[in-house]
């Protein structure tokens, strides 16, 4: 039967690794700012949903996010049985998933789908073929996992373990997810501004073809889109991207996409638990 001493001792191990997880997460965390949800356009529309980390929610990732504001745990994730939950909501009413290529056609057509959904995953980390894919898989979901090329491997950027080439590779073949580009190496930051704003633009467009041309090498695909980083465009960033030959980029805006919607600023809308409840739900796109 454990004793007060092992109870104490675990007791002092949960605490002493929840001040770890809370240090960690620190550097990347700011103040959640709640927004105000705005109803989203829902004629002749498609909701184009983002998605960053899907953690897998184990007791000790759901405590630190309840302990902390950070923006990693709150913001930029999604837990796999909520994701898993997400889609199984939106099924029920009435999505049509589409791939990126689907969404791109009813785009130039000028006509989406009845319930027309489009996922997309920003930076290709590991929970992204670890936890998304299965469930993607299990829903016939397609998706498009947009690429920080130079960065693929990467087992600490910013305290996030991207997948490998292989595991992107593995995406690939299970015939549901395409990729895009998000820069080759220009996903940081530079006094507070994306460094691909500051960097003169003949080096933005390098980065940008360099990325292209690495796409191309390890998975044999012509990347035709781009996700901004950080999600905002200026007008010069938007040249480079129209200028290093992509079709489509987008931002991260509440919006839907509308065939209005100009191809370079598409709008995406960036899912956490708030946002999906009070926002995604109220489309008037799904059926009630
Ligand atoms: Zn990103």
């Amino acid at each position: 039967m454990p004793n007060i001493k092992t109870f104490l001792t675990y007791a002092l191990i949960a605490v002493s690794l929840l001040v770890i997880g809370l240090f960690t997460y620190h550097n990347i965390t700011d103040e959640k700012k709640h927004e105000h949800y705005k109803p989203l356009e829902a004629h002749n529309s498609c909701l184009a949903l983002n998605y960053h980390r899907i953690r897998s929610g184990t007791l000790y990732e759901r405590t630190l996010k309840l302990m902390s504001n950070s923006n990693e745990l709150n913001r930029y994730n999604v837990f796999k049985d909520d994701f898993e939950a997400q889609l199984k909501w939106m099924t029920a009413h009435g999505a049509t998933f589409v791939s990126e290529q689907q969404l791109e056609e009813s785009y130039k057509t000028q006509r989406f789908p009845a319930g027309c959904v489009w996922l997309s995953f920003d930076d290709g980390d590991e929970t992204t073929y670890t936890n998304a894919l299965p469930i993607l898989k299990k829903y016939h979901v397609p998706a498009t996992v947009f690429v920080i090329a130079g960065q693929v491997g990467n087992k600490d950027f910013n305290n996030i373990k991207l997948a490998t080439w292989t595991e992107l590779r593995k995406m690939k073949d299970s015939g549901l997810i395409t990729f895009g580009s998000h820069t080759y190496n220009m996903h940081e930051l530079l006094d507070n501004k994306p460094i691909f704003n500051k960097v003169p633009a003949a080096e933005f467009k390098a980065d940008l073809l360099k990325s292209k041309a690495t796409l191309k090498k390890e998975l044999g695909i012509d990347a035709k889109s781009f996700a901004y980083p950080y999600g905002n465009a200026n007008d010069k960033t938007m040249n480079v991207v129209e200028q290093a030959g992509f079709d489509y980029a987008y931002i991260l805006a509440p919006h839907a996409i509308t065939t209005d919607n100009y191809r370079s600023l598409l709008n995406r809308i960036m899912v956490d638990d708030e946002t999906f409840e009070r926002q995604v739900k109220e489309w008037k796109g799904f059926k009630t």
